[in-house]
């Protein structure tokens, strides 16, 4: 398997390369080529393995250049009991319809983990091979600063500067990353928003010059080592969510996944998964106010709004006005024509719009793709409903999933929705919605008295360059 660029300026090259490299060298994002395609008889010959095990055989379609049994012990490090929980991935009922799938039972509890702790083995297997170092230069709302920081830590090999927006994270968040102190690294706090973070990020990305001199890489969600080890679990929720069946109902059987949606790298591995065979009936995105993208799933219209009119959340990890990973949706909304994404792209470049109005109606029927939104108000009555009602407590991320997933049930479709992250993480409005006062597990509660380990840096490209100069891995 090759990768190509959505903007058909890139030579195709191997998976192991595209875990390097943050954009595409002509400033697009790297895509698979040709989208594997699994049988139902492949998927239901599966049911009875680990989920190491099923990440194994789903990610050497992507990884056709790692050697399987290389591959097989990389997924067997990054997906153990005892960095997660016993299954790795639950799934729990709140309702007769509705199921949480549980991808936040590793080290960071939220679900960034299990596509950094992949991303994690993955960049260490091929950093050693190659004898090249990298120094990966990420922005994040939150959790996969953590997700990086702690598959990373103590890596040979790598280094991780993290830009997160000050002020703009929970406590529990700003602990977890500016409490590391080991030597490979590096927390920046930047005076903006997500966006800017992003921004930064993608302009030094974009600085070719700069980034073959520092060996500059990123771990941030438009990777494509995160977004196919993100593929794994929709099958492998499909797989548990018909474990009751019988043979012959296994063979119609559909779900549905609501994903709480920010950068659109999560949904975007459900319709890989879904584009690959995994019997998904619909892929419910579900925005919080930050709703870019409700707005283009509902309307064709795509308007991203600038990062100063982006809301402040109670779930912050959502609050995001230009979904990067957007791009490799709509390269396949346009036939996979690297011309009319590039055409579509100057749309939005001189109007600030792109309209794909007229698309709007394969959203649903070709991707299977419908939308929502959900608000502080919706997040709190949600996380109270499902406590009172089946007493499982969610976090607030989760939340906005419930409640727009309660929207789109269907008759006889089981829904699931994405457990994004622990009600832990978020204490302030579980209490709010519940009244319960939740404890951090022991080996977590004590972060928050450790001294943190943080660079406040104005939003300022120059100053971020000198900081990543200074400081890079050299080879
Ligand atoms: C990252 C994150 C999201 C959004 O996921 P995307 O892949 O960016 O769409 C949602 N919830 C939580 C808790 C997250 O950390």
């Amino acid at each position: 398997m090759e990768y190509i660029s959505t903007r058909g300026g890139m030579t195709p090259a191997p998976f192991s390369a595209t875990l390097l490299e943050g954009l595409a060298t002509d400033g697009g994002l790297a895509v698979p080529e040709t989208m594997p395609e699994i049988t139902r008889e492949r998927i239901e010959s599966w049911r009875s393995l680990s989920y190491a095990e099923l990440a194994t055989e789903i990610l050497s379609f992507f990884a056709t250049d790692i050697p399987g049994p290389e591959l097989a012990a990389m997924c067997e490090r990054a997906y153990r009991e005892e960095s997660f929980s016993p299954g790795i991935v639950p799934l729990t009922p709140i309702s007769e319809e509705i199921s949480l799938v549980g991808l936040s039972e590793g080290p960071t509890l939220a679900f960034k983990d299990m596509a950094m702790q992949f991303l994690g083995q993955s960049l260490e297997y091929v950093l050693r091979k190659t004898g090249r170092t990298l120094n990966i230069v990420g922005a994040t709302s939150g959790d996969t600063g953590s997700a990086a920081e702690y598959a990373l830590r103590g890596k040979e090999g790598v280094s991780v500067f993290m830009l997160s927006p000050q002020g703009r994270m929970s406590d529990f968040q700003r602990a977890q990353m500016y409490s590391l102190d080991d030597a490979n690294i590096h927390n920046i706090a930047v005076d903006g928003v997500f966006d800017d973070c992003q921004n930064l990020v993608k302009s030094i990305a974009g600085d070719l010059e700069f980034k073959r001199e520092y060996s500059i890489g990123a771990v941030n969600s438009i990777n494509l080592g995160r977004i196919s080890a993100q593929v794994v679990y929709y099958f492998w929720a499909w797989l548990r969510a018909s474990d009751a069946l019988d043979a012959e109902a296994r063979q119609t059987f559909k779900v549905s996944v609501t994903v709480p949606s920010g950068n659109f790298g999560n949904i975007l591995a459900g319709h890989f998964a879904r584009e690959m065979g995994a019997p998904i009936r619909r892929l419910v995105l579900a925005a919080n106010e930050n709703n870019v993208l409700d707005d283009f799933f509902r309307t064709g219209i795509y308007a991203p709004r600038a990062a100063a009119e982006t809301h402040a959340t109670s779930s912050p990890s959502m609050d995001i006005s230009k979904a990067s990973n957007l791009e490799r949706f709509i390269f396949d909304l346009l036939g996979r024509d690297p011309e009319r994404l590039n055409a579509a792209w100057r749309e939005l470049d001189e109007t600030g719009k792109l309209d794909l109005s007229e698309e709007l109606p394969r959203f649903t029927s070709e991707f299977g793709i419908q939308s929502g939104t959900s608000t502080h108000a919706d997040r709190v009555a949600t996380i109270r409903s499902v406590h009172a009602e089946s007493g499982v407590t969610i976090d607030p991320h989760t939340a906005d999933g419930v409640k727009v997933a309660r929207e789109h049930v269907e008759p006889g479709v089981p829904m699931l929705v994405l457990e994004t992250a622990k009600p832990e993480k978020f204490p302030d409005i579980v209490f709010e919605a519940t009244g319960e006062r939740l404890a951090l597990p022991a080996h977590l509660a004590g972060l928050l008295e450790l001294p943190q380990h943080v660079t406040e840096m104005a939003d300022d490209e120059a100053t971020l360059r000198e900081f990543v100069a200074k400081r890079a891995l050299r080879a």
